[in-house]
């Protein structure tokens, strides 16, 4: 193999298309301001993965509405979800008497969902409801509910859309999956 092969980065494969998740987002929206006719919300984004399905989400969303954004990090290994995570921008407004929906870009085992559910549920929301683009059902190991979701996938690791792997391809405008190369 010629050696600038060897070097080069390999695009990820897509496994949904861009025209496939700006449909869906428009039903999900559809959804949500049917569910939330004449109420106002809070639409939480869960940094970082979630930033760009946030914003299309958002703007699709024709409520009244205030954003705010919670950062979390998972403790360990990236790869393997402990269900334990760190908070790394917390939401400084009250969210008593609120209606929140908080946007997370892939369930996995539900671990994370689930810890932010609880910890926002202290702070005595009027209503809390989930909308996430990617669930994987197999993996899953809590019994949450998303409440609006974009679409299952299988086990494998995606990338793009806002979603990154080692920091790099949330710039893609699609839901990509990365090759092994063996
Ligand atoms: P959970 O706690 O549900 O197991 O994990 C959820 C988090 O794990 C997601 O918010 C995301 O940050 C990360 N995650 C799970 N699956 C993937 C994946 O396929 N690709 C990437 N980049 N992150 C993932």
């Amino acid at each position: 193999m010629p050696m600038y092969e060897e070097n080069s980065i390999k695009q990820p494969k897509v496994l949904i298309p861009e025209v496939k998740i700006q449909a869906r987002i428009a039903e999900l929206a559809q959804e949500i301001n049917h569910d939330y006719r004449g109420k106002e919300i809070t639409a939480i984004c869960v940094l970082k993965g979630s930033f760009i399905f946030f914003s299309d989400m958002i703007r699709k969303i024709d409520l009244p509405m205030t954003c705010e954004f919670l950062g979390v990090s998972s403790y360990g290994n990236k790869m393997v979800s402990s269900g334990e995570i760190k908070v790394t921008l917390d939401i400084h407004e009250p969210l008593e008497k609120k209606n929140v929906i908080l946007f997370e870009d892939i369930v996995d085992t539900g671990l994370t969902l689930s810890y932010m559910l609880n910890m926002l549920k202290t702070r005595k929301p009027a209503s809390i409801k989930t909308c996430a683009l990617l669930l994987k059902p197999e993996s899953l190991k809590t019994d949450i509910d998303v409440d609006y979701l974009g679409f299952k996938v299988g086990n494998e690791f995606v990338v793009g859309y806002g979603v990154d792997f080692a920091g790099k391809w949330r710039g893609l405008p699609y839901i990509g999956y990365l090759e092994h190369d063996h």
